[in-house]
Formats: C-alpha cells, structure tokens, sequence
C-alpha cells in the first residue's frame, strides 16, 4: 500500500526533479526504497514537523539525528541569530572553535586534539588520511553495512571470496581507488583475527560505527569491539570509531563511553552541528600533530568551524549536559520501542526493535539482526507497507528499511503514545 501523493509534495517534486538529479540533494531523501512521493518540509517545532500540505508529522529521522533537542529549540535558534549577526563566516580563527574544541575533549577523554570540518564525509575521510599518513600504511579495514560518508576508498561492499578486498558500490570509483579497502563481516571477531594475521602489518586502520546506524540499528558486541582494539594496538594499526551517528546520541560520551574502549581517532558530525554542518576528527596530541600546518597530513576547508554552524552546536552541547538528559531520552525511545514491539505482538505481526539511547531501530523479523546479512533478511515488503501507513496516520519514520530512527528530548509521553496508538492500528491493518 503506497500513500496517494498530496498535492503541493507531488508538485514541488515534480518540480525539483527539473532542476535537480531525483529532485533531492541526498539519495535517501527520494522514497526510492518505498516508493510515493518524498515530503517536501516547511517547517519544525520540537518533535513535529510540516509538508506542503500543512500535514504535521511526528518525526523519528530528527534531521537522521542531529535535531536531539527537538527542532528549532529557542536556545539554539538564538544561539544561531546572535552569531549571525556578528557575520556569518571569516575565514580566520574564533573563539567558538577553540570553545568547541574544549567541550569536545572534555567530553571524549580519548580525544585530546580535534579539528572541525563540515560534514561526516570530510571527518572519516580525513581520519583516514591521517591514519595512513602517521603509519605510512595503506590498507583499510572496514565493515559490511557500515556507512562512513562517500569517499572514494569507502564506498565499497565486500569481495566473492573471505579477505579478497571489495568492490565499488558507487560509479566513478575507480578499482585503483579501493584495491586498499578490505570489507569484513561486521561482528564476526574470526574473521578480523584471520585479517590481521595475514597481513597485520600492513593495515593502516580499522575503521567502524561502533554503534552501527546505516544497516539500521546494529550494536556491535563488546567482543568485537575489544578483540579489534587489542589487533590494532598489537598491530600498531590505527583504531576509528566513527560516531558521526553515534556520539552524543546513544550517551554524552558516545559508544566509547557507552562499551569502555577508547580508539585512537574518532570521528564525529550531526549532533555537534546541532543541525548546522559542523563535524569533527580527533584523537590523541601525538596523532593529530601530523595535520596540516604542523605536520604533513594535508586537510583544509574555507568553511571549517564556521562561527554560525559552531554557536548552533555548541547550544546544542549546552543542553544535552543538562543533568538527566540522556537517561530521559534513552527512556522514552525505550518506550517507543517497547511499545511497538507489543502493538506488533497484539497484532501477531513479526516485529522486533532495539534502541541505544536516542537511537532505535525497528525489524519486521523475528529477531534482532547482528549482521548486515540478518538485517537485509528481514521483511522489507512488510516495512514499506508500515511505513507509508505510518506516513498517512501523521507519523514519519526513516523512508528506508534499513535506516535506524531517532528520537529527541521533545518526544514526551503523549507524543510516545499518539504514536504508539497509530502503530496498534497500523499493525492491525497489516495483519
Ligand atoms: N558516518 C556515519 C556513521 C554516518 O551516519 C554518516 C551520515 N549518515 C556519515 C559518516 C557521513 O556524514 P555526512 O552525511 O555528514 O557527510
């Protein structure tokens, strides 16, 4: 079942297909995976947002995770006027960025230096660099189903065989590009210690969601995390935590915080931009020392810590110290996901959820997926058939079956249980 398009969504994407490829500026914007017509967004307040139309939805991407607070929380709506009064971009050092900076290593203890970049692309990318250029290495190890942003040597999905390296997931990257990369199962510790024994020596990093986020919600088990942090120590590889989804959302110090390992870099983005582009890579003085201008790393950007993006973020940073932020948020998604695995049960619907913090992610199967392999097993029919019911009763969940979800402090019980009232309907319809 696919919703009918409502007028001015149809016409506006219609329009915007003219002048822009699929009529969106970021792929999973468009509905491809569930088809009908992508909602074009007028405004948001705290856990709404609007189309077109003037439909008001209750909305679970959170800008795919950066609105935590809620939308257009008045602090940071402030935060972003007064700076922008002050000018919008100087190309020459602020305040700001070093009191980012602080914040940012105040509250990730592994990060003792950091540079501010723009977006979660340009951070794992970066951090890459860096990797390579302080070990002279350069092999990369990454996991199937993790999303690091669209650099080259990134964009790859596993080989045919075990420990062959992969193939490109997008065009225009060239094999050259990724004969580097070598794609692992994510979660399958044998299969990391086979890599490194073979060829330990020669791999730059290992870089991964820690909390995975891109093959909608998959925790990595402490093994896997603990097994890869004594490889890279033993093999004087560099460990990446990419927490551009991750950090301050599933806890104020991130999945590091969250497991107790520390990795050399970290990558971070979203919430520390508040919704404005702000990300960021960090790690230890001795490794960040080899960036440009200092070291021989090179990595630059005209709009790096730009003075508006960092005052929205740091607002942003502001409140979500607030004390008992985190346990709030943790409990209502908690909620939701509860809630919705018993609507499903109810309904006899084979459903499953989990949720770290703010982030959860929602399964029509049986059970929880540890792998991208589980996770594209389950019911995706089922999911598209959900989702766009969900859609027409008011409530907007990623356009994707294998996106995960967020919530914000502004998802109070009411807003929890008008959801949860549609999903008993939904689920029913579904049976
Ligand atoms: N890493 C992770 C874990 C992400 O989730 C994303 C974006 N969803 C990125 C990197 C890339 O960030 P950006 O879209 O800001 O380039």
């Amino acid at each position: 079942m696919t919703t009918a398009p409502t007028s001015h969504n149809d016409t506006l994407f219609a329009r915007a297909q003219l002048t822009t490829p699929g009529g969106v500026n970021s792929p999973v914007r468009a509905f491809k995976s569930v088809g009908g017509t992508p909602r074009f967004i007028t405004r948001a307040e705290g856990p709404y947002f609007w189309d077109a139309d003037g439909k008001r939805y209750i909305d679970y991407i959170n800008s795919w995770g950066p609105a935590i607070v809620g939308h257009a929380h008045p602090q940071v709506v402030k935060a972003v006027q007064d700076a922008a009064a002050r000018g919008l971009s100087f190309g020459a050092p602020t305040l700001g960025e070093i009191e980012m900076a602080e914040e940012i290593c105040k509250l990730m203890p592994s990060i003792e230096q950091v540079r501010l970049v723009s977006s979660g692309t340009e951070a794992t990318m970066s951090a890459l660099r860096l990797a390579r250029g302080a070990t002279g290495r350069d092999k990369i190890v990454k996991f199937e189903g993790c999303y690091h942003g669209h650099a080259d040597s990134l964009l790859v999905k596993a080989g045919s065989g075990l420990l062959t390296f992969g193939n490109p997931t997008s065009a225009g990257v060239p094999e050259d590009f990724i004969k580097h990369t070598l794609v692992l199962d994510y979660n399958n510790v044998a299969q990391l210690e086979d890599a490194f024994e073979s060829m330990g020596d020669t791999i730059a990093c290992v870089i991964v969601e820690p909390v995975a986020g891109n093959m909608n919600l998959i925790r990595a088990t402490p093994e896997f995390l603990g097994a890869m942090r004594a490889l890279c120590t033993q093999h004087g590889a560099v460990l990446i935590f990419d927490e551009v989804m991750s950090g301050f959302r599933v806890g104020l110090g991130g999945a590091q915080e969250l497991y107790g390992i520390q990795p050399d870099l970290t990558a971070l983005g979203k919430v520390i931009g508040g919704g404005m582009p702000v990300a960021a890579f960090g790690g230890s003085a001795e490794l960040m020392q080899n960036m440009a201008p200092i070291g021989a790393v090179y990595q630059a950007g005209t709009l790096s810590g730009n003075p508006v993006a960092v005052a929205a973020g740091m607002a942003t940073l502001a409140l979500v110290q607030q004390p008992g932020f985190y346990e709030k948020l943790s409990s209502q998604t908690a909620k939701l996901v509860t809630g919705l695995c018993a609507a499903a049960k109810d309904a006899g619907i084979t459903f499953c959820a989990d949720s770290v913090g703010g982030m959860f992610g929602i399964y029509f199967s049986a059970h929880v997926p540890a792998s991208y392999g589980q996770m594209m097993a389950g019911d995706k029919s089922r999911f598209n058939a959900f989702f766009h019911a969900m859609l027409d009763e008011g409530v907007y969940f990623a356009p994707a079956a294998f996106e995960a979800g967020f919530v914000s402090a502004m998802h109070d019980d009411a807003v929890i249980e008008e959801t949860l009232a549609a999903a008993r309907r939904v689920f029913a319809n579904l049976a």
